[in-house]
């Protein structure tokens, strides 16, 4: 007998127990539902509408695909979402990406979103929700693999839950991952945020987000559904004291006095201010034996550059398209679904740790350096520089893609534009009387 008093070797009733109903459980839950998996879908919070409140909500064109995949794209744009550009200023100037090559995301509140996409996972054939339980304790064989987890309801009743996958999507912080013990990168974060919605006072090529690259501190923009803003800062720790007596009141200070500043002024806050003080990078080691994490909870990276939303969908993608297959072939598909974990790692691996590494260099809140700066200044002179900075900020492509295309354009555009602004002579001319 077990600690719940279950025989170890009861077969699982699930093929997969996923903990979390946000945007990376409910993408995996449908996933796999769709495959003909069994799957629990387990959230802490009861309300079936219930979203993530701080967020910017900002998801990257790297992530639309996985929405229409999700088959979500139609409801979204019904329920008001816009597909923006980018603008980024800089001290340089504003980068642009041509319209033909510039990418284009989706903005929807979370508070839409996150109830269409839950609605859809508890739709699907095979998907059981248990909503209002909370993932407690995980259930090991004798080998120490994970086989299922214990939750309970808010009444305080346990539910032992068996299955031949855990999936940990229950974000920041995820307790799964930490009640596997699985290995942890921890860096910090050297920046707070604070942001909220308004009504008018839209910045300037609404819907386009408009981002200010301050040099160390950061602020933007993002035009959504329903003719509102949402108006975000994230600067240094250095600035958290101008913060902390009103943080609406110096949010529209610190948005107004951006250089190429938005009309934030004439707009009105129909929100509460949100904010967050620690935002500490944390990437674990995304599987272990009978369990997968996806979403934050493999990777809470920098909230900076709004990439987390598309990263918990494509995750769950990447880890439905590696092991639905294994758990279809049911125990027969042990072996199998060891094998699929490993691919799942890759996959994971290959999209996302270079686009870490570099965020996490970033996220203490230092200043740019020199290769920066002369990117960043070439992307405001040459269209090519700034469609390989916005594919990158979108990240469809990694980093290396990006060194290979904007580097050496960039050089040209930097020569090119010193040389036009070199004092310009008259070409030498011997007077006419010279010499004589
Ligand atoms: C300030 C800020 C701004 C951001 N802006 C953007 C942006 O513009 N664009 C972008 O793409 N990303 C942004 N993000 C990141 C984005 O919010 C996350 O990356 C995204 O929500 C991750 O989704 P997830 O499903 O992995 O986790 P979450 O959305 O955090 O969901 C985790 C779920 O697990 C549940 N849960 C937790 N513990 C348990 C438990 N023990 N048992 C059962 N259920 C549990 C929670 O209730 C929750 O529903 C921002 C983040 C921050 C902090």
């Amino acid at each position: 007998m077990d600690a719940t008093g279950q025989r170890p070797n009861d077969a699982p009733e699930f093929d997969a127990v996923i903990v979390g109903a946000s945007l990376a459980g409910s993408a995996a839950a449908v996933h796999l539902g769709r495959e003909g998996a069994r799957v629990a879908l387990v959230e802490q919070r009861p309300d079936p509408r219930a979203y993530k409140r701080v967020c910017s909500h900002y998801v990257q064109a790297s992530g639309v695909p996985a929405i229409e995949r999700l088959g979500l794209l139609d409801a979204m744009m019904a329920a008001g979402a816009v597909r923006p550009h980018f603008r980024i200023w800089t001290r340089w100037g504003w980068i642009v990406a041509p319209p033909e090559s510039a990418q284009t995301g989706l903005n929807l509140r979370r508070e839409l979103f996150d109830p269409l996409l839950r609605e859809a996972a508890l739709a699907t054939p095979g998907v059981e929700g248990l909503l209002g339980h909370s993932a407690e304790r995980l259930l090991r064989d004798d080998a120490g693999r994970v086989i299922g987890v214990v939750v309970r309801d808010r009444a305080g009743d346990e539910l032992t839950l068996r299955a031949r996958l855990t999936i940990g999507a229950d974000g920041r912080g995820s307790r799964v991952a930490s009640l596997a013990g699985v290995p942890a990168r921890v860096t910090p974060h050297g920046r707070f945020a604070y942001g909220a919605y308004f009504k008018g006072g839209a910045p300037a090529h609404a819907p386009d987000a408009s981002v200010w690259m301050l040099d160390p501190h950061w602020a933007a923009a993002f035009p959504t559904d329903s003719g509102l803003t949402f108006y975000a800062c994230m600067p240094t720790k250095a600035r958290l004291a101008d913060f902390r007596s009103d943080p609406g009141a110096a949010l529209v200070a610190f948005i107004a006095d951006l250089p190429d500043a938005p009309p934030i002024r004439e707009g009105r806050r129909v929100a509460p201010v949100l904010g967050k003080l620690d935002m500490t990078n944390v990437e674990h080691e995304p599987i272990a034996p009978g369990l997968a994490l996806i979403g934050d909870a493999a990777l809470a990276a920098d909230p900076l550059w709004g990439i987390g939303c598309g990263w918990a969908l494509q995750s769950a993608e990447w880890l439905a398209d590696a092991v639905a297959a294994p758990l279809a072939a049911g125990p027969a598909g042990d072996q199998a679904l060891a094998t699929g974990l490993a691919r799942y790692r890759r996959r994971w691996r290959r999209g996302l740790r270079g686009h870490a590494r570099v965020m996490e260099d970033l996220a203490g809140g230092r200043r740019w350096r020199a290769p920066e700066r002369f990117v960043f200044a070439a992307a405001t002179r040459d269209a090519g520089v700034a469609a390989a900075v916005d594919a990158f900020g979108a990240r469809m492509i990694g980093p290396n893609r990006m060194v290979a295309a904007a580097v050496p354009r960039a050089v040209a555009a930097n020569a090119r534009h010193a040389l036009a602004r070199r004092p310009r002579f008259a070409p030498y001319r011997a007077s006419a009387g010279a010499g004589t």
